[in-house]
């Protein structure tokens, strides 16, 4: 069994963090926060005293951070060089492809293999060790970080070369945040025009406006299977989160000269949603913002 480094046991890291000690690994667990490091160490893991000390004689180091800064800062300053080369290292963060690429040139230059794995699926998933792992790296570090990965996981995907992990998880994201707003416009579109809702679930759920954002995770009330519209829009994927994801799609774009106005249209609403205090809420309770006399 692997010593395991695991850095940031926040939403996601506190969940992931015990799947790695229930599978017999010794993780030393460290983040920032006093709240969080008591819980990892109730949950199996060991109490490291900072990053340096968790990575120290690591086999493997896992980082789930919140942004590209925290990675980019936990990397530079307190992992490569601190950790032995022979170390594997997998970031779970989600992040911009441009700064998963330089963090892994960076490792490289310094004799580290290193593959990015952002996840999908959220805190729940985290916990029970069902997310989907995107992994971007080399043929031989997807070989070896895969195993590592698999405690935390129902999917473990090469998306392909370093980067290809973010790039992955971000387009993903732009279909998710463009199919809910479409999915609630349908749904406050169809009470305005006197469709009764659960009966335009019912139709369109099996019809050609399918997707998962109507099937699985329908942001009215009552409808469909419980998700976070059953408790007033608390819990699940926050719409902060989603504008993040956005904006990092939006960024890529740019650079990489691809058109995406829907991506750009999902962005403004989101941000929208934001400003109006709605970035802790799940990000399906924007069906609010669409139409504030929305009722259930
Ligand atoms: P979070 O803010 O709950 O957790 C991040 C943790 O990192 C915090 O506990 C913080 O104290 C710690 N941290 C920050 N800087 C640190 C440092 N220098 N050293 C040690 N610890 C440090 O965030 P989260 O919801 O767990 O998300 C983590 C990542 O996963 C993000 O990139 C997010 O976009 C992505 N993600 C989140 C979800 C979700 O549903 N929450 C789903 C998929 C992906």
């Amino acid at each position: 069994m692997a010593k395991i480094a695991f850095i940031g046991l926040g939403h996601m890291g506190g969940g992931m963090a015990p799947n790695l000690a229930k599978a017999g690994h010794e993780v030393r667990a460290f983040d920032l926060s006093e709240a969080a490091l008591s819980a990892a160490e109730q949950n199996g893991c060991v109490r490291a005293g900072s990053t340096e000390d968790a990575v120290r004689d690591a086999d493997v180091v896992v980082t789930m951070l919140p942004a590209a800064q925290h990675v980019l800062g936990v990397y530079r300053d307190q992992v490569l060089g601190m950790a032995p080369t022979s170390a594997l290292l997998i970031d779970c963060s989600t992040i911009d492809v441009a700064s998963a690429r330089t963090v892994e040139e960076e490792a490289a230059a310094q004799g580290y293999t290193m593959v990015d794995a952002p996840v999908s699926g959220g805190i729940a998933a985290a916990a029970s060790g069902n997310l989907t792992f995107m992994v971007g790296g080399s043929d031989e570090a997807f070989e070896r970080a895969k195993p590592f990965i698999e405690p935390m996981a129902k999917a473990v995907i090469h998306a392909g070369g370093a980067g290809a992990g973010q790039a992955a998880k971000i387009c993903n994201n732009m279909i998710l945040g463009v199919t809910m707003a479409a999915t609630c416009e349908a749904f406050v579109l169809a009470q305005k025009l006197g469709l009764d809702p659960q009966v335009f679930f019912d139709i369109s759920s099996k019809a050609s406006g399918q997707s998962w954002s109507m099937t699985t995770y329908c942001p009215v009330p009552g409808v469909g299977p419980e998700t976070p519209a059953d408790h007033d829009y608390e819990g699940g994927f926050a719409a902060g989160l989603m504008l993040k994801d956005l904006k990092l799609a939006m960024d890529a774009a740019e650079q990489a000269g691809a058109y995406t106005p829907m991506g750009g249209e999902a962005e403004e609403l989101y941000q929208r949603f934001v400003n109006l205090g709605g970035g802790s809420k799940d990000f399906s309770g924007i069906i609010k913002m669409i139409d504030d006399s929305w009722k259930a």
